[in-house]
């Protein structure tokens, strides 16, 4: 399988790095315009985080949403209950934050309080505004072919894949992992595209011989070098949605890069491939969900 980027000899000896930041910027690009205009028709396009935690790498996180939505023109309201609220006071805040006409995109970040399960709070956000896919409503949709907004990460899945050209119709896809917000809608929608899916997790026994009869392997475990050369067939297609932190406090994914490039026909880089693309999803959608409001 090949992909449609361009390559320096190094890369094309090694293997082809699928970038993502080039996708982001183009989709950034697009939902400033579409805030432009939804401004102009005095809609100005919200969003909200709620944030009960005081965890630096979602603060961080939090921050970069933040001001990655006011750089394109979408307001950004951040809801810091802190890392003692009850499961009650999340409920509550979105509730209000879904019944409220000015909001329209709601994202609740982890990690929750002790005790506070995500489960039990998605369902409160208004499925129209659930811009990160959470709610079990937007799976369900999902799951049966409906409009719903995806998980944010698994929509940049696809997008990265589209963008670099992949073909998926008829191709085995291999999701390892197997999570409400990336594996498992990452795979339905590989799925709706007419990829032969399979998911693998941690009962799966001998995972290289999964993983190596794909022709596209989308790795989101969160597991440092979980995916060597070993894992790979010839000329796959590798995404990688892994982010981890490494001894040296690097950013790096599930996926052994240099050594997968040996072997594979390109494979997303960790940072600057889905993580981008993912923060880029997550304002469009919200600009999607204040159009459709406007
Ligand atoms: P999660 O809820 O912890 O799920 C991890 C999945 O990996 C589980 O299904 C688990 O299987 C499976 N797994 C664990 N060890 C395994 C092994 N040795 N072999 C095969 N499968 C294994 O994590 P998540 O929320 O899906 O996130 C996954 C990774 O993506 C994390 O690194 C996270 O930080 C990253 N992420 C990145 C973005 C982005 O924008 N780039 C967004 C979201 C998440 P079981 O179900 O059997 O336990």
């Amino acid at each position: 399988m090949t992909a449609t980027t361009t390559t320096t000899a190094e890369e094309s000896r090694t293997g082809v790095l699928l970038d993502g930041t080039g996708r982001a910027r183009e989709i950034r690009e697009q939902a400033a315009a579409d805030a432009a205009e939804l401004i102009a028709r005095g809609v100005p396009p919200r969003l909200a985080v709620v944030v009960a935690t005081e965890d630096e790498g979602a603060g961080w996180y939090v921050r970069s949403i933040a001001g990655a939505a006011r750089r394109v023109g979408i307001a950004c309201d951040v809801v810091e209950l802190g890392p003692r609220a009850s499961a009650d006071d999340l409920r509550r805040t979105l509730a209000g934050l879904s019944t409220d006409d000015t909001v329209h995109g709601i994202i609740l970040q982890t990690p929750l309080p002790d005790g506070v399960r995500m489960e039990e709070l998605a369902a409160e956000i208004a499925p129209e505004k659930d811009v990160d896919g959470v709610n079990p409503l937007s799976a369900g949709r999902l799951a049966a072919g409906l409009p719903a907004f995806p998980p944010a990460t698994a929509a940049a899945v696809m997008e990265l894949l589209d963008h670099h050209g992949v073909a998926l119709d008829g191709r085995n896809a291999v999701v390892v992992g197997r999570s409400q917000v990336v594996g498992k809608p990452t795979a339905q929608l590989l799925l709706q595209r007419d990829a032969t899916v399979s998911i693998c997790h941690r009962h799966t026994t001998d995972l290289a011989a999964h993983t190596r009869a794909a022709d596209v392997l989308v790795v989101a475990v969160g597991r440092i070098g979980l995916v060597s050369a070993e894992h790979v067939g010839d000329g796959a297609i590798v995404i990688d949605v892994g982010t981890n932190t490494d001894a040296d406090g690097r950013l790096v994914g599930d996926v052994d890069t240099s050594d997968v490039a040996r072997r594979a026909g390109g494979v997303t880089p960790v940072p600057g491939g889905v993580g981008p693309v993912t923060t880029a999803l997550l304002l469009a959608h919200t600009v999607r969900s204040a159009q459709a409001h406007a």
